[in-house]
């Protein structure tokens, strides 16, 4: 990608240019494109590469700059290094920097962009043309953007947007682990309309979301027993309760806040909680039988955050800015107390995939090296359950997620080899009904991705690596319904005692 940079600024003066101090800044401009700009800059690269003040105009209080460059020490960059020199130069003629004021601020991007490219619609990018090989665009934004990087971050921003398209829309690399092969299939129906059917359980007024039943519970709780027993017992993970109402602070620090927007349960609050500001809603449902609903979205503030997506993020607040004793690494924790949503849209089915779920989360902590072990040890239980007790058919996979992938994670160097090990692993098994795969849980080995993000450090001076496994409770017993069908005569042994005679509470007449 070729870049080209334009800026005008004002520099702001405390007092107007003698004529000695304008030709000490003179001198200085030239200076500075002589070898200021020059530094750290790699050698072979063009001097058309390399910023430059190709304008300085003087009037009174104020010289306008003109700063060209390419990618290297670019226009911006330039005028924060020039400010840095001038400054103490200009002190002796008793003239200081009161302020910068952008006046004008374009690039162009050339290269090759992805057929479908989009130009991003931020506010500050302004008369944007984008026609084959070229996107020019004007910044409208102030000197404090400038320093803040917000031209570098958008243009890494259009740079990852054409990655990802050439990535390919598939989004994730998949890599086959390990395949049981077939097991005995009891089964061929939906496990989901099978349940209905036998009324286990029943679809609840909101969408995607069900009643269990009692004797769906009984399977939901048989599978946390063995999660218990088999997995998090022998691991030594320990139970603690994260929060299921997330703030954007905590996914502006896991990365959710670059992507997450379109799957979100957003949260809201009371503008307040005066009873007299909200009667006449109240009235209204009492005298319409309807929720006012339009109302209402005018007297509530936020979204302040959404609904639990993914289960860990808000759990690292806990050691946030802390530095972990190597003695009590790796920690090992699990969370099981409520629920996670996301919005799927059009993708909801049966209880497979739902806009409400229940999933037992385990989060590990540690140095690389225990990081992995932890994540070797849950392959090598979660491997024995799914083989031996619930007798299933299923198979794992490597699979990459795009973000990974674009952080450089994968790659990531660590001296143990563990670098390589960073990613998803995803457990799928199959579904006779549909002849697919239906992924029903994972293990991610995240690098540093969340102690880099929450600012956690080991006292060894080691990296500080995370990983988690989320056991998603439907998916598991759609996945082993589906397979072995409803009549508890069908199934393994050990199952068949944990859940036991299936309770039927209600009779509808
Ligand atoms: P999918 O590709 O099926 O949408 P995902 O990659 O979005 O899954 P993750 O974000 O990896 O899922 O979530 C971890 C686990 O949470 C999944 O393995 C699954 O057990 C559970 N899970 C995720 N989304 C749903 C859903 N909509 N309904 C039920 N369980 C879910
Ligand atoms: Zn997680
Ligand atoms: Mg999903």
């Amino acid at each position: 990608m070729q870049l080209h940079f334009r800026l005008e600024a004002e520099l702001r003066f405390s007092a107007p240019f003698t004529r000695e101090a304008e030709a000490a800044c003179t001198e200085l401009i030239a200076e500075a494109n002589r070898v200021l700009f020059f530094k750290g800059v790699p050698k072979g690269v063009e001097t058309g590469e390399v910023g430059q003040i190709v304008g300085a105009e003087f009037a009174d209080q104020v010289v306008t700059l003109t700063i060209e460059s390419g990618a290297y020490t670019r226009a911006h960059d330039a005028l924060f290094r020039f400010r840095k020199q001038i400054a103490p130069k200009l002190g002796k003629f008793r003239i200081g920097i009161r302020e910068i004021a952008v006046r004008h601020f374009s690039v162009t991007m050339r290269g090759r962009f992805p057929e479908n490219f989009r130009v991003p619609q931020l506010p500050f990018i302004q008369n944007a043309s984008f026609a084959g090989d070229t996107f020019s665009f004007d910044f409208a934004v102030t000197a404090a953007d400038l320093e803040n990087r917000i031209p570098d971050r958008f243009i890494r921003l259009v740079e990852e947007k054409i990655e990802a398209a050439a990535y390919g829309g598939k989004g994730e690399h998949w890599e086959l682990i390990f395949e049981s092969g077939p097991k005995p299939r009891h089964f061929g129906g939906d496990p989901t309309a099978e349940m209905i059917q036998r009324g286990w359980i029943k679809h609840a007024p909101a969408r995607g979301q069900w009643i269990f039943g009692p004797q769906a519970v009984q399977l939901f709780r048989a599978f946390e027993t063995i999660v218990m027993e088999e997995i998090i017992q022998p691991l030594g993970f320990s139970e603690m309760i994260f929060p299921k109402m997330v703030p954007w602070e905590v996914w502006m620090r896991s990365g959710h806040a670059k992507g997450v927007y379109p799957e979100i349960y957003y949260i809201c609050t009371p503008k307040t909680r005066d009873p007299a500001y909200w009667e006449d809603i109240g009235d209204y449902f009492k005298v319409t039988g309807e929720v006012w609903v339009d109302e209402i979205r005018k007297r509530i503030d936020g979204p302040i955050g959404g609904m639990c997506y993914a289960q860990c993020p808000p759990f690292w607040p806990f050691v946030q800015g802390e530095t972990l004793a190597n003695d009590c690494l790796p920690i090992r924790v699990f969370d099981r107390s409520g629920t996670s949503h996301r919005y799927e849209s059009g993708g909801i089915h049966g209880i497979e995939r739902v806009d409400e779920f229940h999933r037992i989360e385990i989060l590990w902590l540690g140095t690389p090296e225990q990081t992995v072990e932890t994540a070797d040890r849950l392959h090598e239980v979660y491997t024995r359950v799914f083989c031996d007790l619930l007798e299933l058919e299923w198979r794992s996979a490597k699979v990459t997620p795009w973000f990974m992938a674009q952080e450089g994670m994968v790659e990531t160097d660590t001296g143990c080899g563990c670098g390589g090990r960073i990613g998803t692993t995803d457990y799928e098994a199959f579904l006779p009904y549909s002849t697919s795969w239906l992924e029903f849980q994972n293990v991610s080995i995240n690098g540093d991705k969340y102690p880099k993000g929450f600012n956690v450090k080991i006292q060894s001076g080691s990296d500080c690596w995370s990983g988690c496994s989320g056991i998603g409770l439907e998916r598991w017993t759609a996945a082993f319904l589906a397979q072995k069908g409803l009549d508890a005569g069908q199934w393994p042994e050990k199952i068949a005692k944990l859940v036991g005679e299936p309770k039927n509470l209600f009779k509808f007449l």
